[in-house]
């Protein structure tokens, strides 16, 4: 059958440039991404012969291979895993489906081919267009389990890829690689050496579960063969060897896991070429046993406030993968969280519909929710960093949780802080803020509004300002919500600058000389502000005198109980 020319969708294309010409230092990922897939490939195949016993996949030796040719310069990546059909090529690697890719080759754009756009392209992730760092030509050869045609797809990575169909495709996927013409003199970064791929295979992936396994290449012709001379045990003949130790790290002891590795297990599992900012384990022994690894990234990801973002975690059974983005065990306010569960007493077979009822997984789901929020809060203290850069990324979805789950509204407000006038650089907790409340203020002061800037010269703010009151400034759409919701934080109400009466007089002989005069000034205003109230009409409710400014003339406030102006614009956005 003859090859059919395709082009790449746009977005594809500019990805391909970026690694054609790649401005990334680390090329070994590259490697670390075709093993990431291909494990992906075994845990779907292994899932569907389980669920399907009409599939008629061999499943009896499911592997991974890594082949090496030093005179073709070719590395080859081979796995006996799902497969792809022809159309699931066509989708899966000539198109990016990932959402934010738009946004993110705008950044890219805007970054140039500096440190920026490395950082920009690693907190991306680029999978399996990544082998284009290192190769000048791919060739993808497909059978999906159960289908009698495969499919073999080819690109030099520039604009267009060839599809097409073969008879005699081995089921699963292999990947080869023409490796781009090798530097003399850089023996680092010759893929055709199997020291350099057993140290990539151990550096990144030696949790995978699967086998990894490397006969020794081929010599490259005459004397030159030697040069593999690292003591490597009959090079160019043997058995292959398996290259990973595919022990689950979530089932390891702790003290016998190292950082880096929890680092690159995050990784293969969250397509994330960063590593994560903290790392949660959790083991709950008992009736109900589980092991968790979660992970916080330490970046959010494009698309998190996106419809459609795929949160939770991934689902184990018994070491067997059953499923991604398992929702029911990680509140919506938590959806930045990645990691493993793997449960010891679940079925094989569960489903959604199963989880969704489970008393077993709500309990799961609690004490994820409420371990994550500890770490969190712990965070803030024992390394205030990390816990800034959590905040920054992640703020504004975990204050969704005040709304969503009332159970934890106390451990959330207590692993959040907030922008506020009494320090601008530095954001407080609500407790920091309780401690430094003046003699008589009961309540705890805030403003919302759309940025720092407007709230920051909101006339609201001038008599809090001349009395030396902290008020916090809530500038994210959220705090226009959650304010109204939570009732308070350590017995004291929280209060918006902007709404109603705000008597900050206090109490004594000030507060009753205060109050005179206002009586006086009212009588003495009465009829401009009835005139005022009769001329503005529907759009006022009332028009007082304040004791709120300073230097502004005038301005609007709400009732205690009315919604904000900003609240009124999200719920018009949300259509209301
Ligand atoms: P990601 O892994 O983040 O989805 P990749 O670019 O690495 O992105 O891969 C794109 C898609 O191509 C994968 O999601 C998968 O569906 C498919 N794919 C890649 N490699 C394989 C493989 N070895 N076997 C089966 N499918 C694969
Ligand atoms: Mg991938």
């Amino acid at each position: 059958m003859s090859a059919e020319t395709f082009e790449f969708q746009v977005e594809a294309r500019q990805l391909l440039q970026m690694m054609i010409h790649s401005i990334y230092s680390n090329k070994d990922v590259f490697l670390r991404e075709l093993l990431s897939n291909a494990s992906d490939a075994l845990d779907k195949l292994r899932l569907e012969a389980l669920r399907d016993d009409s599939l008629g996949a061999d499943t009896s030796d499911l592997h991974i291979a890594i082949e090496a040719d030093r005179e073709a310069r070719t590395l080859t990546v081979r796995d006996n895993g799902i497969g792809m059909s022809r159309d699931e090529v066509v989708h899966l690697i000539g198109t990016i489906a990932k959402s934010g890719t738009a946004a993110f080759l705008e950044e890219m754009q805007r970054a140039g081919d500096t440190a920026a756009g490395e950082k920009l392209i690693g907190q991306f992730g680029v999978g399996f267009y990544s082998s284009f760092m290192v190769a000048d030509e791919v060739t993808l050869l497909t059978r999906r389990a159960g289908e009698p045609h495969g499919t073999r797809w080819s690109s030099s990575g520039e604009g267009t890829y060839t599809v097409e169909t073969v008879d005699d495709a081995p089921q699963g996927t292999s990947i080869e690689l023409k490796l781009k013409p090798a530097d003399a003199e850089d023996q680092l970064h010759d893929y055709t050496q199997s020291w350099k791929i057993r140290e990539i295979v151990k550096r990144y992936s030696d949790f995978i579960t699967w086998p990894i396994r490397m006969a020794e290449p081929k010599p490259a012709g005459g004397a030159d063969g030697a040069d593999g001379g690292d003591g490597e045990e009959g090079a160019g003949s043997g058995e292959p060897q398996t290259l990973n130790s595919m022990k689950a790290l979530w089932a390891r002891p702790r003290d016998e896991v190292g950082d880096a590795e929890y680092h690159e297990l995050y990784k293969h599992i969250s397509h994330d070429w960063v590593d994560p900012l903290e790392t949660i384990r959790l083991q709950a022994e008992g009736t109900f046993e589980y092991q968790a690894l979660l992970f916080i990234p330490s970046h959010a990801p494009q698309d998190l406030f996106m419809q459609g973002y795929k949160r939770g975690v991934q689902l184990y059974v018994k070491r067997v993968f059953i499923m991604d983005d398992c929702e029911e065990l990680m509140p919506s306010y938590l959806r930045f969280v990645k990691g493993v569960v793997d449960a010891q007493d679940l079925s094989l077979n569960v489903s959604r519909e199963i989880l969704q009822q489970d008393r077993q997984i709500q309990l799961m789901h609690r004490r994820l929710a409420k371990k994550v929020l500890s770490t969190v809060k712990e965070m803030m203290t024992a390394a205030p960093d990390r816990y800034a850069t959590f905040w920054r990324e992640f703020g504004r979805v975990l204050k969704e949780g005040l709304l969503g789950d009332p159970e934890n509204r106390d451990a959330i407000l207590a692993a959040s802080t907030f922008a506020t006038t009494h320090d601008k650089d530095r954001p407080t907790t609500l407790a920091d803020y309780v401690a430094r409340m003046k003699e008589g203020q009961e309540h705890i002061y805030y403003l919302t509004g759309e940025s720092r800037q407007a709230v920051e010269n909101s006339p609201h703010m001038e008599a809090f300002r001349a009395k030396g009151i902290e008020v916090l400034l809530l500038t994210d759409p959220v705090d226009e919500v959650w304010v109204d919701v939570v009732p308070g934080f350590d017995g004291k109400q929280l209060r918006s600058v902007a709404k109603g009466e705000v008597d900050l007089a206090g109490s004594g002989e000030d507060a009753e000389q205060a109050a005179g005069e206002r009586e006086k000034q009212q009588e003495e205003y009465a009829g401009l502000l009835g005139w005022m109230t009769e001329h503005l009409g529907d759009t006022v409710k009332e028009v007082r005198l304040s004791s709120r400014l300073t230097v502004s003339a005038a301005c609007i406030v709400s009732d205690a109980d009315a919604i904000t102006p900003a609240l009124e614009n999200i719920y018009r956005a949300m259509g209301q």
